[in-house]
């Protein structure tokens, strides 16, 4: 197969420090045992709420933080293993758009810079003139131009400073992008066009993305599978289609209800989830999801479900199955 990646038992967590001390006396399980893959040219939607470990699985994926355990095989070489120039070579290969891709950026920096700048830390413009060729290349294959290019990113408006991030991100040709909530700070009306611009860039530069939402409608189109997280976990993990269709799991069923798609025919009503996620530092017995699961039974605040494969590509973590 043309598998990209293949991330395994991924865990992230982080200590927690109390006392005059300051000693560890607990973990927060964040990411807690998560595992996907993803093939050429495909895109994986990671959904949860906020909190749920979506962003640091993404993040752990690309190296951007320690990781505590676990496997993240990028063409079969184990990025976790990697250090120094070889994990540094590497690094070209997979990006990261940001929900505000201008948060941690000089706000004196112009586009060229900001464009330009993975260029310069990789080597790879040895002028100016040259560095802003590529940059041009690239501006253009977002939709801006070279007439950008001297002004400020707090000059354009939010969809033109994604577009502009999403240039920063694939100004070195990577691979594998991970988009991180890329249209949450967005207005609604221009979501769909930053979703459609990032689809059909994927045709036209062969990327393939792991992209995170806390909305599983944003999710849906750009998507060829979804995985659903919650407290640090893939509960459910499908074909798009399947997923919307049939899903398995009690929280992605609450979560499809919360944003009913009116389809003919089907009748949805909405289910109301009780209580707010617990938290993660003190996570309930047995299955994560129990304390607010409206199909709860017996075992389950007794026995943590695994995720298990149902019917064929459709996994889900939930003893209703068993
Ligand atoms: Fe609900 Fe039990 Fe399934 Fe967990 S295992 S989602 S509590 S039915
Ligand atoms: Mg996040």
């Amino acid at each position: 197969t043309d598998r990209l990646l293949d991330v395994r038992n991924l865990k992230k967590h982080f200590p927690v420090r109390s006392g005059l001390l300051q000693r560890v006396t607990a973990h927060v399980k964040a990411v807690d045992g998560v595992s996907f893959h993803l093939d050429k040219g495909e895109t994986l939607g990671l959904v949860g709420e906020s909190g749920c470990g979506k962003s640091t699985t993404g993040r752990a994926v690309l190296r951007l933080l320690p990781v505590t355990s676990g496997e993240v095989l990028f063409r079969e070489k184990n990025l976790l293993a990697l250090g120094g120039e070889e994990l540094r070579r590497a690094r070209r290969n997979f990006q990261m758009v940001f929900q505000d891709p201008f948060a941690s950026l000089d706000p004196r920096m112009t586009v060229s810079a900001i464009v330009g700048e993975p260029l310069a830390a990789h080597g790879l413009a040895s002028s100016r003139a040259e560095r802003d060729d590529r940059v041009v290349q690239i501006l253009e294959e977002v939709g801006l131009d070279s007439s950008v290019l001297n002004r400020y990113a707090f000059e354009f408006s939010g969809g033109q400073r994604q577009r502009i991030g999403i240039a920063r991100a694939l100004v070195l040709h990577p691979s594998l992008v991970v988009a991180d909530e890329p249209v949450s700070a967005l207005d609604v009306s221009i979501q769909a066009q930053v979703i459609n611009l990032l689809a059909e860039l994927r045709e036209k530069l062969s990327l393939t993305y792991l992209f995170i939402a806390h909305d599983l409608s944003v999710v849906k189109h750009i998507s060829d599978r979804v995985a659903v997280m919650y407290l640090g976990r893939i509960v459910e993990t499908a074909r798009t289609d399947v997923l919307f269709s049939s899903p398995l799991h009690p929280y992605t069923q609450a979560l499809l209800s919360a944003a009913p798609v009116p389809e003919p025919g089907k009748k949805s009503e909405r289910i109301i989830l009780k209580g707010d996620v617990p938290s993660p530092l003190n996570p309930p017995q047995g299955c994560p999801f129990h304390p607010r699961c409206f199909r709860v039974m017996d075992r389950c605040s007794r026995e943590v479900p695994d995720l298990v494969e149902r019917k064929e590509g459709h996994f889900a973590a939930c003893h209703l199955y068993d």
